[in-house]
């Protein structure tokens, strides 16, 4: 199937006058339903007294309609796969260890993997884990001229925006309903405005945890960080949570929790010390850990901080994610996930999963999604499907393979967050200054080409003379769907839920895409 949908028209054109009258309807739209951030610290007291809106586009942005529906099934086996590489020590051990895998090479990997590998060890508390996934796509343009959808990236742990980008799409749905966008597109109907409902989703998820715990007035620690911006992405979850569930939630950054959590010796329950107000014996349990923090390297300054990682790991809180699940979503797996055999250990193998093995059919939509990735370290004896004549020297086959492609490539290492990746032209340099020994932290990844378009972006500006006027701007579009997993113990069961999803969109020449970092915009979809 193909999409007859001209990207190249997109946006519509409007007059001056349409622009503004719609720049202040989404601006007060987006104040009054909480699509938010807080100010840079230094401009905010203590306790928030204001906010500015989060940047978006005025326009949804064009997705073929049958590529929707493809990026939303496929996130039910994604949800599988990810949940059962979390269950495989032996896997893990092996691509992320810190004796046979990367965390050799790459120390934070290493010291997350160590810890949990002592926690195993010594036998772990709680069996389940909970995952809240979101699984990133762009639109590929391939030889033949069809679209496709790629995989950028799964991620297994702090996904964010998933309630800022039900509140986009509910911007998107207003301002056609109040303008119908001047009739400026064909397209702009509402049945093209898929409905997303995220927060519901993602709420249903931790209170599956939560349940599966099983203990009344027990509660729910959200692990921030300190001066976190994003709050308006994360206070919704918990709004949800207490009005549908009456679930209580805690939430406390690492700093503070290396004061006040504590796990039982004997029933390995976590508590956190609270004040008398809260309740009366200065303690509540936790029956889920949901980090919305943890993934980054310098969130750990001090060893007292794994140390506190590891007191909430070893506890019988469900995780979310466990660092099992953490390593899972490291973009090493992902690149092993494309070696040969490696989806089918986790999908089809009857031996392993019995009635739980997925069709063919389904694992060859996901090798679809799948764009040609190696790891540095790849050797000349490794079997690659497009494996060129065989180069001599000294260098890894994965060094020079990565040479000789730099214009198509990325390359990313084992990090989070954005900013972390070396694109086409950098990779040279790059790699010459690359020490041999760190070759195995880093995986090659061929780029994605998504089809040209555009929109317009639109920042608050934060005082008089900074402008709001919308900035017209050609774009790329990801495409996240977000998914939950629990699962764990000895049937090895997942219970799995596709929830919604969300649109970023960057400017065409920037090459990373973080909304929090300032390169990209919260968007909707609009079906062609
Ligand atoms: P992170 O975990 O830091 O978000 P990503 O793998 O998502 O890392 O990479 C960051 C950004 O880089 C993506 O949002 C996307 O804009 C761009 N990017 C990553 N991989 C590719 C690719 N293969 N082709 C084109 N762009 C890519
Ligand atoms: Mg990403
Ligand atoms: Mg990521």
């Amino acid at each position: 199937m193909t999409s007859s949908f001209d990207f190249t028209i997109w946006p519509p054109t409007l007059t001056n006058s349409q622009l503004e009258t719609l720049t202040l309807l989404a601006s007060t739209s987006a104040l009054a339903n909480g699509l938010l951030y807080l100010p840079p610290a230094e401009k905010q007291p203590n306790i928030p007294s204001a906010a500015i809106h989060a940047p978006f586009s005025l326009f949804p942005s064009p997705f073929p309609r049958y590529l929707f529906d493809k990026a939303r099934r496929l996130q039910n086996t994604y949800n599988i796969l990810y949940a059962r590489i979390a269950m495989d020590d032996e896997f893990l051990d092996k691509v992320m260890g810190a004796e046979e895998g990367l965390g050799k090479v790459d120390d934070f990997i290493g010291q997350l993997w160590r810890g949990w590998k002592q926690l195993r060890d010594d036998g772990l508390a709680q069996p389940l884990h909970l995952g809240l996934f979101r699984s990133d796509y762009l639109l590929h343009t391939e030889s033949g001229g069809d679209l496709s959808i790629k995989q950028v990236e799964f991620n297994t742990i702090s996904v964010s925006f998933g309630c800022l980008s039900q509140k986009v799409a509910a911007l998107h749905r207003y301002l056609l309903q109040t303008s119908g966008y001047y009739q400026s597109s064909p397209s702009l109907r509402k049945e093209n405005f898929p409905s997303n409902q995220n927060i519901v989703g993602l709420a249903s998820g931790l209170a599956e945890a939560h349940n599966a715990y099983g203990v009344v007035g027990a509660r729910i620690l959200f692990v921030v960080q300190p001066g976190e911006r994003n709050i308006f992405d994360q206070r919704p979850l918990e709004y949800q949570l207490l009005e549908e569930y009456s679930i209580q939630i805690i939430r406390q950054t690492f700093d503070e929790l290396a004061e006040t959590a504590s796990v039982d010796p004997s029933t390995s329950i976590l508590r956190i010390a609270c004040s008398r107000d809260i309740e009366p014996s200065g303690f509540v349990e936790i029956s889920t850990v949901y980090y919305r923090s943890g993934y980054m390297p310098h969130e750990y300054p001090t060893s007292g901080h794994y140390t506190t990682r590891f007191l909430l790991e070893r506890s019988k809180a469900i995780k979310c994610p466990t660092i099992a699940l953490q390593l899972a979503g490291g973009k090493k797996v992902q690149e092993v996930l494309t070696q040969p055999g490696v989806l089918e250990r986790f999908l089809t193998d009857e031996t392993r999963y019995g009635k739980g093995v997925l069709s063919v059919e389904n694992v060859n939509e996901l090798k679809e999604s799948f764009m040609s990735m190696w790891g540095l370290d790849v050797g000349e004896d490794m079997l690659l499907p497009d494996l060129e004549a065989t180069v001599a020297g000294t260098e890894h086959y994965g060094v020079r393979k990565a040479r000789k492609a730099a214009l198509s490539l990325v390359l990313k290492p084992q990090r989070e967050g954005g900013g972390n990746n070396v694109y086409k032209e950098a990779i040279k340099s790059f790699l010459d200054n690359l020490p041999p020994q760190e070759r195995q932290a880093w995986i090659a990844m061929e780029l994605i080409h998504p089809p040209e378009t555009g929109n317009y972006l639109i920042r608050a500006g934060t005082t008089q003379s900074e402008s709001q006027a919308p900035v017209k701007a050609e774009t790329v579009s990801e495409l996240g769907i977000y998914g939950w997993a629990l699962f764990g113990g000895l049937n090895k069961n997942v219970k799995e839920r596709e929830v919604g999803w969300l649109v970023r969109t960057k400017g065409k020449d920037s090459d990373e895409g973080g909304v929090a970092t300032g390169f990209s915009v919260l968007d909707s979809v609009l079906l062609v």
